[in-house]
């Protein structure tokens, strides 16, 4: 049986792992499962899964998850801690699918102990990504990609090598303000923002995905994950949602991967590597898709495709300072306080000011040092946006 431990389980990334573990549960044994909120949904996972652990991030709630635990022979533990030292459970198969910064030292913890560390969590490389491929490294730990376009490129490299790529192309949605003219998007509301065309996801990768700052961030994923030169990477619109990663070579030859658009697929493909499993996902009928399209994406609609660049070629602490002021910029506009394009504005000048600050490159740092840019930047964002 192989011990696995699912962080974030109460998600939409999370909840989808479920229902794939309990496809095939005689194949594992849960040692934890973790959320945040969301008691009654952790606890009905708890009980059917039967893990040693049910955390509850917010210690406030344990009480109530005890509670509902009861009898169940399932340990409740809540809180900060007890989440970091659940993560360092030893297991063969750990699921980090906490949402935004929360979710980086969960993820640093498991890379200490877990043989295979699949990563829904983006932040984790986009803030760590020195540090998490570091600690994997020392500790012989599997990194495998869950965004659907990192694990399309994920089994691509596992057909191809790295020689002779020219381009490796990130598809986009484009969200569900592709065709909206670039005057009304200061008008926005956060529930059109989170309402996407293609993907059920959870609320902030979601309004992140009608920014395109999902995409921004998914850049410097890749740029941590994959050892290509980030000038080679183009983000590629692609309505249909079905083509998620295409790589092209110097003999003009191209590798693209297609897929459910489920976020099943790509989790199935880190809970089952190397080997592949069927899931009881609807196969895709060629047959019966319209045609396929591609286009340039539009950066001045989108101004946070440029931002990733300045990110990639800042380097160091540059990831922790953008996705800090990106979380903070979510923050403020689901509490609509700042209007939809005014996230990706403030967000540019909080990273021109930490351009400005920044001398050399940093390629080496520690997580205090994370720590203290991710508040910075929220700091600086509230001082810019005028926000307390
Ligand atoms: P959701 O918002 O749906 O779920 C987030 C999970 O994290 C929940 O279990 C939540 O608990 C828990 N959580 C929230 N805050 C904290 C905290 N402070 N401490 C501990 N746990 C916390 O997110 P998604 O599933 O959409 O996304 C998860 C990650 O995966 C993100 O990094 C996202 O970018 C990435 N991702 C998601 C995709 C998707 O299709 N959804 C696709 C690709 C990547 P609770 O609900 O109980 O409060
Ligand atoms: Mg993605």
């Amino acid at each position: 049986m192989r011990k696995i431990s699912i962080f974030g389980s109460t998600g939409s990334v999370g909840r989808s792992t479920v229902s794939l573990v309990q496809r095939h549960k005689s194949a594992y044994e849960i040692l934890a499962l973790s959320g945040c909120s969301n008691v009654e949904l952790l606890a009905q996972q708890a009980r059917d899964l039967r893990p040693n652990f049910a955390v509850i991030a917010d210690e406030n709630r344990l009480d109530e998850l005890c509670r509902a635990l009861e009898g169940s022979g399932v340990s409740a533990v809540g809180g900060r801690e007890a989440l970091l030292e659940a993560a360092e459970l030893p297991v063969d198969w750990f699921m980090s699918a906490i949402v935004g910064i929360a979710g980086l030292e969960v993820s640093l913890k498991a890379a200490g102990s877990a043989r295979v560390l699949a990563l829904a969590n983006k932040e984790s490389l986009v803030c760590g990504g020195f540090l998490l491929k570091r600690i994997c490294a020392e500790n012989g730990c599997t990194l495998i990609p869950v965004d659907s376009e990192h694990s399309a490129l994920f089994q691509i490299f596992e057909a191809v090598n790295y020689d002779g790529i020219e381009n490796v192309f990130l598809t986009a949605s484009g969200g569900p303000f592709l065709r909206s003219p670039i005057e009304q998007l200061a008008s926005v509301t956060p529930e059109q923002a989170a309402n996407h065309p293609n993907w059920n996801m959870g609320t902030r990768i979601s309004i992140d995905s009608a920014s395109m700052f999902n995409k921004a961030m998914e850049l410097i994923e890749l740029k941590e994950l994959f050892p290509i030169e980030w000038r080679k990477f183009q983000v590629l619109i692609h309505p249909q949602s079905l083509v998620h990663g295409i790589v092209s070579f110097v003999d003009r030859g191209m590798f693209a991967q297609i897929g459910p658009t489920d976020m099943r697929h790509p989790i199935s493909v880190a809970l089952n590597w190397p080997e592949r499993r069927e899931q009881g996902l609807q196969p895709v009928d060629l047959t019966k898709l319209g045609p396929l399209e591609f286009e340039r994406p539009d950066v001045s609609k989108f101004p946070a495709l440029e931002q990733a660049e300045l990110v990639m070629e800042l380097g160091g602490l540059a990831g922790a300072v953008f996705n800090g002021a990106k979380e903070r910029a979510a923050d403020l506009f689901i509490s609509r306080k700042i209007r939809f394009t005014e996230m990706a504005e403030i967000v540019g000048k909080v990273l021109n000011r930490h351009a400005r600050r920044v001398s050399g490159k940093q390629s080496q740092f520690d997580l205090p040092a994370v720590r203290s840019a991710d508040l910075w930047a929220r700091s600086v964002f509230d001082e810019i946006a005028g926000t307390p």
